[in-house]
């Protein structure tokens, strides 16, 4: 980068205060500053990723996923350049408690995504990972083949901050994967908290996987989520477990007459699969496959990714409104004596309200 020599300098300033000016339009290209001296060349990460290099993709989502306001221009500088390139995978949410099989599962799916051709990125959703040390997402091991395949690309869950937070990042990883010409985006997540809806709010399929227990199937299993499913997938369907399996399929199927389905015109259906000997694994491509055609011609895809983004934007607005209005300092001197009062009787309630917005003429 080219540096110019100030039109003054401080006295007895030395070389490096010139060499520490940069023309403003030289900034706007400029690499913005990274830890430790380091930069960020945003045009070598542009490039990199939109040639799908790893790397590249990884510090891209390094860097969106820092909670630094400085690299939070870069961030988006980089998420403005690359959204023109985004929107053209099929985002697929997969949802299930520990141990249900999850990370066996995708390693046999995404291998045979592979095997289609396509490129498969899998992202993760833990919010327990931001509670505890440890993630209860995210057993890598499990996906030998696909984390060391050259055609994939497998993210763990950003580890800080709550789950808005947690799930801005991965949207914006999306639109890196996608503008990488990853083909198929897999989000992982677990059922804590709001994370499942949390998750249905970005993709455009969900799949709910679900093991045989003892007793009666649907028990232990919320309608509401059932509510949010494209397909449940009644998984470890191998050995004396192929018949429970099949009858747990059998009751989730009928209970799925009376519940309302995630997407209109789509009826959502229960199937058995084994993550061991991969039995059902291509069926479930076929089946998410049917639903991508079907939607993308009746125009339901298109129109839940316009609301999907409306809502996001309306979700961020609402926290970045509110979160200034808490910083903004007339609030920070007045509301401590407002609380008291309105606590004492002394005020109503509203007009203690309208005491506050009108001061910040909101
Ligand atoms: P996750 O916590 O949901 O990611 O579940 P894992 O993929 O880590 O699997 C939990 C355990 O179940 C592991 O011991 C797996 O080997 C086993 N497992 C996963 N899928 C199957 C399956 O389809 N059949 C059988 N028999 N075991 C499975």
């Amino acid at each position: 980068m080219n540096r110019r020599k100030p039109d003054w300098t401080p006295e007895g300033a030395g070389a490096e205060f010139a060499s520490s000016v940069v023309s403003p339009q030289e900034s706007q290209s400029s690499p913005y500053q990274r830890k430790k001296g380091r930069v960020w060349d945003l045009d070598t990460l542009e490039e990199g990723i939109k040639a799908g290099t790893l790397t590249h993709i990884s510090k891209a989502i390094t860097l969106v996923e820092s909670n630094s306001e400085k690299h939070f221009a870069a961030a988006q500088e980089l998420l403005t350049r690359l959204l023109p390139a985004a929107g053209k995978s099929i985002r697929i949410g997969i949802t299930g408690v520990p141990g249900v099989g999850k990370s066996s599962f995708i390693e046999l799916f995404g291998m045979h995504l592979i095997e289609q051709g396509k490129k498969v990125a899998v992202l993760a959703i833990d919010p327990s990972s931001t509670l505890s040390r440890g993630s209860i997402l995210g057993d890598k091991t499990r996906m030998e083949k696909l984390s060391t395949h050259e055609m994939s690309f497998i993210r763990p869950s950003p580890s800080s901050g709550v789950l808005g937070g947690v799930a801005r990042k991965t949207r914006e990883s999306i639109v890196i994967c996608e503008a990488a010409g990853f083909d198929v985006i897999l989000i992982e997540t677990v059922g804590v908290g709001q994370s499942e809806t949390t998750v249905r709010s970005m993709v455009d399929f969900f799949l709910l996987m679900q093991i045989t227990g003892a007793g009666d199937e649907l028990q232990g299993i919320k309608k509401g989520i059932m509510e949010l499913a494209d397909l449940i997938v009644v998984n470890k369907a191998d050995g004396d477990n192929i018949q429970p399996a099949q009858a747990a399929a059998r009751e989730y199927n009928n209970a799925l007459h009376y519940i309302r389905h995630a997407t209109q015109n789509w009826d959502t259906k229960a199937i058995t699969c084994s993550s061991r000997t991969g039995d059902g694994i291509p069926q479930i491509w076929e089946i998410i496959s049917e639903f991508t055609q079907q939607t993308t011609a009746n125009g339901i895809f298109k129109q839940r990714r316009l609301a999907q983004t409306a809502q996001w934007f309306e979700e961020l607005l609402s926290e970045a409104v509110l979160s200034s209005f808490y910083r903004s300092s007339k609030v920070i001197d007045r509301l401590p004596e407002l609380k008291q009062r309105v606590k004492e009787g002394k005020i109503p309630v509203a007009y203690a309200v309208s005491i506050l917005l009108e001061d910040l003429a909101l």
